[in-house]
């Protein structure tokens, strides 16, 4: 199945066994994530190993993502990874770290107690669970449980109409960053990104680092995201709809409108959208989905979106090789529905460059002749992300002896990178990327294929040819 929108799987216990991870790289996995909220460096440090030698040994190139924690406030840790609160009782929220259990819990922000006010809702755990404060104590915050429900471990905390005050980037954060340049990660992702500044602030530490490479994908979950989106969109490679705290920050009716808006204007931009967050989250549990599941990932597909991402549903969840397979079917379903000429059309204004016009014309091509597939020799991955941007019809087979070019394209819709050894002669790139093509989809005689890049590979910034060939 080779599906044209990509998937973002997160890591966790479930699925950290290579074994697991194998399963996962060959059913369609196309980049790792790793959650910093939770995740330990040992634990990511072996991830990243296991897939780099399982890249090797299946010859793919699954892309690694860091995801940092951000400045939010979590909860510690519970006797037993967990604990039941029943509504009316009541409990102690700590600023030191203390075991949590059904009568008390820690906070990770010991200035939590300033900002509070009597009468607000602490939300635990993206909003599911509520307690509202009736008093406070020297070193913790007494409160009532408005909801019966368990939290587990490191579990998210907000203060309903409170923006608290926390730095933009933790130390933490930081200290992620430099960590994930060490691990060779791909994808960086940003969480509870506000303003371009917020941006501007991990791209100048990855300059420190001299790390060109690594991409930045903005995570919104804010209504400050939201209003500031078109500065980040500017400055960012990517957006992610984090639909989990956005739904706490915005009222949740409004979040399936705010994912439209962010995934258009990352189309108009030409940079990558991911949805986020409870996709397929029956399936933590269940071996089917819900309909109304199966609908939002058609939706997400639909709206075109270029990445679809899971969580606990591979993190913790008990089926997350066959979430990953039924991710695969509904996105293979969904995609046979999209009119991928009317998307052209709607796109001519912006292709007025060169590049931009031969990608408008290749992805028409595409559409009118039925042609199997774009092949897209690149150096800096430049045609494959444009040609992305137009959705064409059929798999952009993006070949490039550049490490890194690969692993930057596994988000982008339709794009299938492969690594290829450096090569100097024209004729000889055509030939290998037509073989590779063949291993990817089995091409037939007769079939179509178009060949767009900038000639000569090396020297040329923009988009100059388009060749097209009946196998
Ligand atoms: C989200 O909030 O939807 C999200 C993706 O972020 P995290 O998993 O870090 O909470």
């Amino acid at each position: 199945m080779l599906n044209k929108t990509k998937v973002v799987v997160t890591i966790g216990p479930a699925t950290a066994e290579k074994e697991q991870l194998k399963r996962l790289m060959q059913n369609g996995m196309d980049v790792a994530r790793l959650n910093m909220s939770h995740a330990k460096y040992p634990f990511c440090q072996e991830v990243a190993e296991k897939i780099q030698e399982l890249n090797q040994e299946l010859h793919l190139s699954v892309a690694l993502m860091v995801d940092l924690m951000g400045p939010e406030v979590r909860t510690g840790r519970f006797l037993n990874g967990q604990a039941y609160f029943r509504k009316g009782d009541k409990v102690r929220i700590y600023m030191d770290e203390v075991e949590g259990d059904s009568t008390k819990f820690s906070v990770s922000y010991s200035d939590l107690i300033k900002e509070v006010s009597y009468n607000n809702i602490i939300k635990v755990k993206d909003g599911l669970m509520m307690f509202e404060v009736i008093g406070m104590e020297t070193d913790y915050i007494i409160c009532e449980v408005l909801t019966d429900g368990v939290i587990e471990d490191h579990q998210t905390v907000t203060v309903e109409g409170v923006k608290l005050h926390l730095p933009s980037m933790t130390k933490k954060d930081e200290t992620d960053i430099i960590f994930a340049d060490k691990i060779h990660a791909d994808f960086l992702a940003i969480s509870y990104v506000s303003s371009q500044e917020d941006v501007l602030v991990a791209s100048d530490i990855l300059m420190g680092l001299k790390n060109d490479s690594m991409e930045i994908i903005s995570k919104i979950e804010t209504e400050e995201g939201v209003n500031h989106l078109d500065e980040i969109i500017r400055v960012s490679d990517g957006i992610m709809v984090a639909r989990g705290d956005l739904g706490v920050d915005i009222p949740l009716e409004r979040v399936p409108g705010v994912q439209k808006k962010i995934i258009d204007k990352c189309h108009k931009a030409g940079i990558v959208s991911i949805v986020a967050t409870e996709l397929l989250s029956s399936m933590e549990k269940m071996v089917r989905p819900t309909r109304a599941e199966v609908s939002d990932v058609a939706n997400a597909v639909l709206d075109g979106a270029d990445a679809v991402m899971l969580s606990n549903e591979t993190t913790v969840g008990k089926f997350p090789i066959e979430t990953l397979n039924m991710m695969e079917k509904i996105i293979n379903s969904a995609e046979k529905d999209i009119d991928y000429l009317e998307f052209l059309s709607t796109k001519e204004e912006q292709d007025t460059d060169i590049t931009g016009m031969i990608s408008h014309s290749v992805a028409e091509c595409a559409g009118r002749l039925h042609c199997c597939a774009i092949i897209a020799p690149t150096m800096s991955g430049y045609t494959a992300r444009k040609m992305s941007h137009c959705r064409p019809c059929c798999p952009i087979i993006a070949v490039s002896p550049n490490e890194s070019t690969v692993k930057s394209l596994q988000l982008h819709f339709a794009v299938n990178p492969v690594l290829i050894k450096e090569m100097k002669d024209f004729d000889e790139i055509i030939e290998v990327s037509k073989q590779v093509t063949f291993d990817l989809i089995s091409t037939k005689p007769g079939d179509k294929i178009i060949i767009t890049g900038g000639y000569p590979f090396e020297s040329v910034k923009s988009t100059n040819f388009m060749k097209i060939e009946e196998l």
